[in-house]
């Protein structure tokens, strides 16, 4: 008999969280926190979403997610999380830059590029000055129609090779191009300017782990394996959801899934007003990613002066479309070294991330997809060489994931790395408006996602449920699917 990973669940509870990514964790752990009873369904059969590791033979352990976020984590993990997660949060250092334009290393930080554009780039430090605060001082209630590009524009006139100092890491970052939205640009450039780019120390397994402890202290029912088919309503409310053949009852359901996929697959395109559903139809999925996992032997090392993070492209001119196009000309390498996992096996591990069009890997044969990673596999050696020099004899292990492994793992319309474009945010706001109960607390908008947006996004939608929910009747509805 298959396994019911529904055992001795309850009829009903307070809130169900669909997904267990780093925004359906932290809604769930604040609302049980909160003393509500809260169920969480994940499909896959580990919790992490994007936010996941895999083992490999050899004692390697590959991090998909961990390459790099904000100072803010810190705050955040301390508040919402605990302090054991807060304080394994640490710096990298080597943040390094290779291009026909230039090469450098820097902290990432506003001191550190403030000297590089003055000195290296020769910009006047009043307007540097003028740049930063501009960018810190945007927030989502500012003017919309100035795009990146333009803001570029105003400040360094002609300086392609500035906006590329620039632009390049958040364009990694968070897919966004020189025509997205000035504020999305600035918002999250200034949350790395403030102090650096950060990571877990451990890994990202003990993180889940630890959040996954943490969760269980305050009470969540936690079910993997559980791929939710529908959520149900009644009298226009939410009443409950169908997972794995039962029917559980609810008084309100977070989604951390695709905003698209929650809207017309969950819920159904015909519980919302027409003028909603055109509007969600309108939103843009943002662009997925490839990498290539490789792992050195046990016994060999590369020098600390590698770098941690390493933007490194071959294209004469930085152009966002390039930085997506098949022929990739624009990597980004995350170097692991052994203390990453201070307590795990000495292991040093290089992951090189770009990217990717869904609709170039869509759609193959089987031996057409496999020549294609590997033809990826080989040009991203062939990239490496200059920096791991006989990195073909010296790895021992290498495998490649592409825009449908990320769709296969976490069902992301399209394996979106970062949800949806920023029009999404608005849509996943106004959710609880068409359909009481009913919330969305997952990547969206440039803002709400990465590691730092979507915990933060999970906070502000928790606390949106507790309010609802200290205001509505105590017990859940009837149900009629
Ligand atoms: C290759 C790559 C590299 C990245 N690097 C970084 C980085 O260095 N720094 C950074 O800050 N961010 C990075 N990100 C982005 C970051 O990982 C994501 O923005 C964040 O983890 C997404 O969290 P989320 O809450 O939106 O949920 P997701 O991680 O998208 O998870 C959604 C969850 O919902 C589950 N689910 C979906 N449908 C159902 C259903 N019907 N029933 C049950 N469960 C369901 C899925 O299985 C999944 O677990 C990267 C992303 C990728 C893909």
């Amino acid at each position: 008999m298959p396994k019911d990973f529904l055992k001795d669940t309850a009829a009903a509870y307070d809130v169900v969280v669909i997904g267990s990514g780093l925004g359906g964790l932290t809604a769930a752990n604040i609302l049980a926190r909160d003393g509500l009873s809260v169920l969480l369904l994940e499909q896959h059969y580990k919790l992490g979403g994007m936010a996941t590791w895999f083992k490999r033979p050899g004692g390697h352990i590959f991090d998909i997610s961990l390459h790099g976020f904000p100072h803010g984590m810190v705050k955040s993990c301390r508040r919402y999380w605990s302090r054991e997660i807060a304080d394994s949060i640490v710096q990298l250092h080597g943040v390094r830059f290779d291009n026909p334009m230039f090469s450098l290393t820097t902290t990432f930080n506003r001191d550190d590029f403030t000297q590089l554009l003055t000195t290296d780039f020769g910009i006047e430090l009043a307007k540097v000055e003028q740049f930063f605060n501009t960018a810190r001082d945007m927030n989502f209630y500012d003017d919309q129609s100035l795009t990146t590009g333009e803001l570029f524009e105003q400040f360094f006139p002609g300086r392609e090779d500035v906006v590329r100092l620039l632009m390049e890491p958040i364009t990694y970052a968070n897919g966004s191009t020189l025509e997205d939205p000035a504020l999305t640009y600035g918002i999250v450039f200034s949350n790395f300017m403030s102090k650096g780019v950060f990571v877990f120390q451990g890994g990202t397994d003990k993180l889940i782990k630890s959040m996954e402890k943490e969760m269980r202290n305050n009470g969540v029912d936690i079910r993997i394996n559980c791929d939710v088919q529908k959520i149900n309503l009644s009298g226009g409310k939410i009443a409950s959801v169908q997972v794995n053949g039962k029917t559980i009852r609810t008084r309100a359901v977070v989604s951390n899934a695709n905003l698209r996929s929650t809207i017309f697959n969950l819920v159904g395109k015909q519980h919302f007003d027409k003028s909603f559903a055109e509007q969600a139809e309108e939103v843009r999925l943002n662009n997925s990613s490839t990498q290539v996992y490789m792992a050195l032997d046990p016994d060999d090392s590369i020098p600390r002066d590698t770098g941690d993070l390493l933007f490194c492209s071959t294209a004469d001119r930085f152009q966002t479309d390039l930085l997506l196009s098949r022929d990739i000309t624009s990597r980004t390498f995350s170097f692991y070294y052994p203390d990453t996992r201070p307590e795990g096996k000495e292991r040093t591990l290089i992951v090189s991330s770009t990217n990717a069009h869904y609709r170039d890997w869509v759609g193959m044969e089987k031996a057409e997809y496999e020549a294609s990673k590997q033809d990826l596999i080989e040009t991203t050696f062939d990239a490496l060489e200059k920096y791991v020099p006989n990195c073909r004899e010296r790895i021992t292990h290498v495998e490649a994931a592409t825009p449908i492994t990320f769709e296969h793992y976490t069902k992301h319309v399209n394996g979106a790395s970062f949800g949806t474009k920023f029009e999404g945010l608005g849509v996943s706001r106004a959710l609880p408006q068409q359909i009481p109960g009913m919330y969305h607390a997952g990547s969206c908008g440039i803002i709400m996602s990465g590691w730092l947006g979507t915990i933060n996004y999970g906070v502000i939608v928790a606390n949106d449920v507790i309010n609802h929910l200290s205001t509505t009747a105590g017990s859940p509805t009837a149900v009629t699917p």
